[in-house]
């Protein structure tokens, strides 16, 4: 059974232009995949659907067989717990813990303050950051700080992680850390979705690769398919 499915989804912005025309894909359960194109393509509008931060205007986002266009009011909370997000810039709280960073997600859902703990610790050490939940994000390398970001994002245990651009600001050696940990999601039952402009970096990775230009699906290559 597919964990997501964009069944002919156009997204136009109000006033804007046309972010995404009918986009039809489908992701696996366990599934590592990147969308990729030129800035401007559509890459962020496809994950803020994902995650309702935007809302399709024509077709179908399904998750998990359910319809978004039905998620509404509460049900987006609890639609957001199956869904982790890391952001190019992290977004960490400065003043906060990483271990208190990681559990925000856990603290606003009202989850009980021994079960926070518990899952805090098992989420940094997916991100091998289990020595560092007393540190003050300001105090960590920035690929340290991405991956407190994608333990943020893990600590719901969610079936699917999207990342947008998540290794941005990252230099090359460091952007293949993060790869190999996002890598590795999937063998623990969490799919995958990576939006970069970095083609280099996502060839080099040989997973299948959405290409989006000027908000259409020009090309959906499985790794299977390119010739050696
Ligand atoms: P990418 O992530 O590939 O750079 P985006 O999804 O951010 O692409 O943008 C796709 C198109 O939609 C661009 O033309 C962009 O300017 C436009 N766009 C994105 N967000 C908005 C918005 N909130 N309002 C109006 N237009 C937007
Ligand atoms: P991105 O998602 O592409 O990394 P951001 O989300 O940081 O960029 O963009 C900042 C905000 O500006 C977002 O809410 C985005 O939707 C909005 N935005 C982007 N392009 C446009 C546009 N052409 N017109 C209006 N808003 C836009």
């Amino acid at each position: 059974m597919p964990v997501l499915r964009f069944d002919n989804v156009s997204k136009h912005y109000a006033g804007g232009r046309q972010a995404l025309s009918e986009v039809t894909f489908e992701v696996d359960a366990g599934e590592m995949l990147f969308v990729t194109g030129h800035s401007g393509a559509g890459k962020s509008t496809l994950l803020k659907l994902i995650h309702l931060s935007e809302r399709a205007s024509r077709g179908a986002v399904l998750f998990n067989e359910r319809n978004l266009r039905n998620v509404r009011g509460r049900q987006v909370a609890m639609h957001r717990r199956e869904v982790g997000v890391v952001f190019q810039d992290h977004r960490l709280l400065a003043d906060r813990s990483v271990a208190d960073n990681v559990g925000l997600p856990l603290l606003l859902r009202g989850t009980a303050r021994g079960e926070i703990g518990k899952r805090v610790r098992v989420a940094l050490e997916k991100v091998a950051l289990a020595d560092r939940g007393d540190a003050l994000p300001t105090q960590l390398s920035a690929g340290e700080q991405q991956r407190v970001g994608i333990a943020r994002a893990l600590v719901t245990e969610p079936r699917l992680l999207v990342a947008d651009e998540p290794t941005g600001n990252l230099d090359p050696t460091l952007s293949a850390e993060i790869m190999a940990l996002l890598e590795s999601l999937p063998e623990r039952g969490t799919s995958v979705l990576v939006a970069s402009h970095d083609l280099g970096l996502v060839k080099r990775m040989r997973k299948r690769v959405l290409v989006l230009g000027d908000g259409r699906l020009l090309d959906d290559i499985r790794p299977e398919d390119l010739a050696e």
